[in-house]
């Protein structure tokens, strides 16, 4: 039972301007429910990957279709590794989920990026060296953001997690200040292979990759950003980038001031 209304109306009295406002609603409806109907079909789509991989290498470990030990160490893997994937998709589309209807619990208190930022760097210096890549940070002291700390590691691990994934050579450089609206600011920048000009709207967007065997590959889900962009919006902050192929990417997060009596 979809719902279809349309109104016809030509003058543009009260009764026109109404029937304008309810197609335009009408309009808002349809494309809320084909964004709802994609999203559906690329989350069973999604999930039946891993499941399809697991099904069919446990099939082959039980009944021992193979004949080199080395066959059932790479098969064994790749178990393991896409039962990490579903495992991801499924915390990552609950946290999605939560966020839809407004049901996830943000604890907000006053936090210090410089040290959490620097921590998190941290976290990130054995997989960047083993890539080659130099890590630098550079974030004010006493920069203040009123949040939910777990959730504000979750978006700059996000990032940090992209920028290796999509970087060969060079660097990932942090960067904290304010801007002239004493808005506390945060630059996240590669140097990596950088996104198309073209695909710049649609990252944010779920599932949407640009090159899907490389997100793949390097464990993504395609969810990562539509999660960061999410909970940037409950922190009344903001995340925009820019980004040059060949040359590198910048992912900037504005935050909303805390309040004055905090700092
Ligand atoms: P994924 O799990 O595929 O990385 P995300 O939602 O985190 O999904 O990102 C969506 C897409 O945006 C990625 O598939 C990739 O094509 C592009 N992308 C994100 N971050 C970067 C980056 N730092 N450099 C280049 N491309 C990026």
């Amino acid at each position: 039972g979809e719902l279809e209304v349309r109104v016809h109306h030509p003058s543009k009295d009260e009764v026109g301007s109404l029937g304008t406002a309810i197609n335009d609603l009408a309009e808002d409806l349809k494309q809320y429910r084909d964004a709802r109907r994609a999203f559906l079909a690329d989350i069973s789509h999604e999930l039946r990957t891993p499941v399809t991989y697991i099904k069919g290498y446990s099939h082959i470990l039980k009944e021992k279709l193979y004949d080199q030990k080395e066959e059932e160490d790479a098969y064994l893997t790749i178990l393991s590794d896409e039962a990490e994937r579903l495992n991801r998709l499924v915390e990552e589309l609950f946290d999605l989920a939560q966020m839809d209807d407004g049901h996830m619990k943000l604890t907000k208190k006053h936090l210090a990026l410089a040290p959490m930022l620097e921590r998190i760097v941290k976290g990130f210096a054995l997989p960047a060296r083993q890539q080659g890549l130099e890590l630098d940070i550079d974030v004010e002291e006493g920069l203040i953001v009123y949040g939910d700390e777990l959730r504000l590691e979750q978006v700059f691990m996000n990032l940090m997690t992209n920028a290796l994934r999509y970087t060969e050579k060079g660097s990932i450089s942090i960067r904290g200040g304010r801007n002239s609206a004493h808005q506390p600011v945060i630059t996240v920048t590669d140097t990596g292979i950088g996104i198309p000009q073209k695909e710049l709207p649609f990252i944010f967007d779920r599932f949407y990759r640009v090159d899907k065997s490389r997100s793949r590959e390097g464990g993504g889900t395609g969810l990562g950003l539509a999660i960061v962009k999410q909970l940037m919006h409950a922190h009344d902050g903001d995340i925009q980038v820019s980004s040059v192929p060949g040359e590198g990417t910048s992912f900037i997060l504005t935050f909303a001031r805390p309040e004055k009596n905090a700092q």
